[in-house]
């Protein structure tokens, strides 16, 4: 039998209406002759609930306590699915992660899959049913508890039973209709893309577009999962959505497939550093082990001489999420006053965003990044820092004009035709 992974979020069951309208869905698969296993989340709010409950409940709580708690609201989406099935005369089932079971590293709070044994299910579906109606988001420790994957994580869950299974595809339903090349939001001329790149996906799911998890997508990646995005509130068929697959599945493609933003970026530059070997290691070391994920780098060329020596200095900026920057912050004074590294001055500019264009088109064309810095140059739009990779050109802007960047963008990159 040809299996399909379905995987329903939160607005998709946010109420029992909506769960009849998702479980029709899945009838009609049954219907056409699939094997089906549906992963769901929890109904939409309800694991923010939860995670309050514990917090107000205990401060520093036990995390196995924590994700005893938080993984309950799945196990209710998955039962009143099943129900709802059965109601409709479809043979279902449901299954905790434990049940499964959905093997995970004993890590509460963020486990990660360890293995997803087969014979348990592939045995309900030889008895006759077919539907195997699974609680995402949930798994089982070494130590025989309950752990969760990390918000979000019912879709890494879907991704991989359609890896374990080998599913024909893992469609995930949700509250928008696809992919954008944008954010709708930020301009109306965003279109739905038809189909998009893995790699693609990641840059733009790991840049703040928010569709996915960016680990369902890296394990889609890894195990060549065809994933697809699509709306559980529209009547769909098997070309609606968006579908990320290899980018070998993808005939004909754009230099840039996307822009992607982020608002919360923050920079910070230590002024009139040694220019020495180690230095950067001297400073990154210690924002490491601090926990700032730091993301884009820049190093001045060495001019100026430090305290009218002979020594050479330059300036070192990086970039952080805003919320880091305590904490990168306090990580430099520290190395200054261990003696570490030496600065003139620190200086942290919170008003910043990041737009990027992505696309795997970049990696065979020149002239992207000219094309892009000319279309910020024409809104007069200063870029305070550049990066990038193989399929993306990131800049840092000032965050009031992040909107304005992100529609001229898109403009010249001609996004908005097909
Ligand atoms: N219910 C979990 C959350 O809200 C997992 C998920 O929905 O993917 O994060
Ligand atoms: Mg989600």
């Amino acid at each position: 039998m040809p299996l399909l992974v379905m995987k329903f979020g939160g607005t998709s069951v946010a109420d029992l209406a909506r769960i009849e309208n998702a479980a029709e869905k899945v009838r009609r698969e049954v219907e056409r002759g699939y094997d089906v296993i549906v992963i769901v989340s929890a109904m939409s709010g309800k694991t923010n609930e939860l995670v309050s409950w514990v917090e107000q409940t205990s401060k520093l709580y036990d995390a196995r306590e924590y994700d005893a708690v938080v993984a309950s609201g799945e196990n209710i989406s998955a039962g009143l699915m099943a129900l709802r099935l059965q109601e409709m005369g479809v043979p279902a089932r449901s299954w905790q992660g434990w049940q499964v079971p959905i093997n995970t590293t004993s890590a509460h709070g963020s486990a990660r899959f360890v293995s997803i044994p087969r014979d348990h299910l592939d045995a309900k579906f030889a008895e006759g049913f077919k539907v195997a109606v699974v609680a995402g988001f949930q798994g089982l420790s070494p130590e025989g508890r309950v752990t969760t994957l990390g918000r979000g994580g019912s879709d890494t869950t879907a991704v991989a039973f359609a890896a374990a299974f080998g599913a024909e595809r893992c469609d995930i339903y949700t509250d928008v209709d696809g992919v954008y090349t944008t954010d709708p939001r930020i301009t109306e001329k965003a279109r739905k893309l038809d189909r998009i790149a893995f790699e693609e996906m990641l840059e733009l799911a790991s840049l703040g577009a928010k569709v996915l998890q960016t680990r369902s997508v890296e394990l889609a990646m890894r195990y060549k999962v065809r994933l697809r995005v699509l709306s559980s509130f529209e009547d769909t068929d098997e070309n609606s959505g968006t579908l990320v697959c290899d980018e070998e599945e993808i005939m004909e493609s754009k230099v840039v497939s996307g822009v992607a933003y982020s608002r919360d970026e923050a920079k910070i530059t230590l002024v009139t550093i040694e220019d020495r070997p180690g230095i950067a290691a001297a400073i990154f070391g210690p924002l490491a082990e601090a926990g700032v994920n730091v993301d884009m780098i820049v190093q001045n060329v060495s001019e100026k001489h430090m305290d009218g020596s002979t020594r050479a200095a330059t300036d070192m900026t990086f970039s952080c999420p805003t919320n880091q920057v305590a904490r990168a912050k306090k990580a430099m004074e520290d190395a200054a006053a261990a003696g570490s590294i030496r600065y003139a001055d620190l200086i942290v500019d919170t008003d910043v965003a990041k737009v990027s264009v992505v696309g795997i088109g970049m990696r065979s064309h020149a002239g992207v990044a000219a094309r892009m810095f000319d279309a910020l140059a024409a809104e007069n739009i200063n870029i305070k820092v550049i990066g990038t990779s193989e399929i993306k050109i990131s800049v840092l802007i000032d965050r009031k004009y992040m909107e304005l960047a992100v529609q001229a963008l898109h403009g010249v990159f001609e996004l908005d035709k097909a």
